[in-house]
């Protein structure tokens, strides 16, 4: 499947160099092959950002959630490099002298396809240092979101008209229709996800069934399906989570399942007070309206034949390891697991009393670390760092288990590190930052 997806991104990536060739124009001077080049690749690019952008199941259950943002980030920043290269490359900057319709012998500005370049380029660069810079702009998320998709639908449609007017490959050819067609279906990608995706959630509606207090500033609410046979998932899976604003609201927010999908209709969820919509999750009454949009992430145990599981989770990055021992109890997996945690104090281990049941469990250790442990710890104390992590998984068969990781992005990369260290392949590391951008 990975492959698959693979060779369909190359496939649309460089298509238009094929569309291009196929034209058997006359050859004209390196650079300015280069520049064309490079400028269609760039924009084919950023077409496809719009269904890379992690809320479409069939590539990122396959990927994952991190990889999928690492991608969408990553060739966002690259297509701006290359919109940088594409006009600084043409060598060919007089206009047309003779008549020559193939355009061999010049670059054309006629504004009427310029100005929709430039305006095209300032928007992505726009778009690239909002996201780059959107903790220290301080604006909310809903609108960063909501700017950060209007500006790339505008971006996206004045390359296109960019290309289709000046381009000397995309006019009057297959390469035009190309363009109008991937045009077509970013838009689409974005309708799916802002008015169709909605519209089902609306059919399937949940209700706030309880709101628990799980540890210092963390909630263990739980939602029961409200006329419908509720959902189909995997531990260690998430979902976008709506509570309480209507289907087609913007203030919805990933969240790991922590229920066991064999347990029941119902779903809940471990969620951290951290800003201005989960400060205000303790407050929710049972009753209230919530949608969800699930499953997400590949972040499972399902269908992994490794001997044994490890988990290692920092914070409310335990969510998905509670839905995953949750399963593997209601399932009888008899696997060997040990759950390495780790908080900065007591008062932050999530449901206690539970996890002293998983470590009564034969063949299930819970190791907590704490960073700034009260008098009395007798616990480990630091982090989960490398020394810890070959402590208790440097020997021969614990390299063979599954390694399931979650929590902050500087404590995952700290453990990722340390796990290929000790040899464990990535093959067998499966991680979630709880981070999405
Ligand atoms: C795959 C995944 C799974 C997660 N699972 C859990 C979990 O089980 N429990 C838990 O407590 N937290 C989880 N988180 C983190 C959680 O989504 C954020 O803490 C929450 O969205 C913060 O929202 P806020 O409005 O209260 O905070 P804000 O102050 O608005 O934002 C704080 C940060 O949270 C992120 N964020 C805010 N709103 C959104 C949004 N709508 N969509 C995406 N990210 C947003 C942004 O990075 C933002 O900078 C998960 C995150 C991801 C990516």
């Amino acid at each position: 499947m990975i492959v698959l997806l693979i060779l369909a991104y190359l496939a649309l990536a460089l298509a238009p160099l094929a569309l291009s060739a196929a034209q058997d124009l006359p050859p004209r001077a390196v650079t300015d092959e280069l520049a064309s080049g490079l400028g269609m690749v760039a924009l084919a690019i950023l077409l496809v950002e719009f269904i890379l952008s992690g809320r479409f199941r069939s590539i990122s259950r396959p990927i994952g959630m991190d990889v999928t943002m690492w991608f969408h980030q990553l060739l966002a920043r690259s297509a701006l490099v290359l919109v940088l290269l594409h006009p600084i490359l043409y060598s060919t900057w007089q206009r047309a002298e003779a008549n020559d319709p193939t355009r061999q012998g010049f670059v054309s500005f006629e504004l009427h396809g310029l100005v929709p370049g430039i305006i095209s380029f300032l928007l992505l660069g726009a778009i690239v240092a909002m996201a780059i810079g959107r903790s220290e702009l301080g604006y909310r998320y809903e609108i960063w979101r909501f700017l950060h998709g209007i500006s790339a639908v505008a971006m996206a449609f004045f390359g296109v008209l960019h290309a289709t007017r000046l381009g000397r490959y995309s006019q009057e050819s297959a390469l035009e229709w190309f363009w109008w067609a991937m045009l077509g279906l970013a838009v689409l990608s974005l309708l799916f996800v802002y008015i169709a995706k909605p519209i089902r959630k609306m059919t399937r509606p949940w209700k706030v069934a309880s709101v628990e207090k799980a540890a210092d500033r963390m909630w263990h609410v739980t939602l029961e399906p409200d006329g419908h046979d509720g959902l189909t998932y995997e531990a260690g899976q998430f979902a976008w989570a709506n509570f309480g604003h209507n289907a087609f609201s913007l203030h919805e927010n990933p969240f790991s399942i922590t229920s066991s999908p064999t347990a029941g209709p119902a779903v809940s969820f471990l969620i951290k007070e951290l800003g201005d919509s989960t400060n205000r999750i303790g407050q929710l009454r049972p009753g209230t309206r919530a949608y969800l949009d699930a499953p997400h992430g590949n972040m499972t145990t399902a269908g992994r034949t490794e001997p044994g599981i490890a988990l290692i989770a920092g914070g409310v990055g335990i969510a998905p390891m509670i839905g995953i021992l949750r399963e593997m109890r209601a399932t009888a997996d008899t696997r060997p697991s040990i759950l390495v945690y780790g908080n900065r104090h007591e008062r932050q281990i999530a449901c206690p009393a539970e996890l002293e049941r998983f470590a009564r469990t034969p063949g299930t250790e819970v190791i907590h670390i704490l960073s700034e442990p009260g008098p009395g710890w007798t616990g480990l104390t630091g982090h989960p760092d490398r020394q810890t992590l070959q402590a208790l998984f440097d020997t021969p068969d614990r390299k063979r288990w599954l390694y399931i990781l979650c929590g902050p992005p500087i404590m995952l990369d700290t453990v990722e590190d340390a796990l290929i260290g000790i040899g464990i392949p990535s093959s067998q590391i499966l991680s979630e930052r709880f981070v999405y951008e």
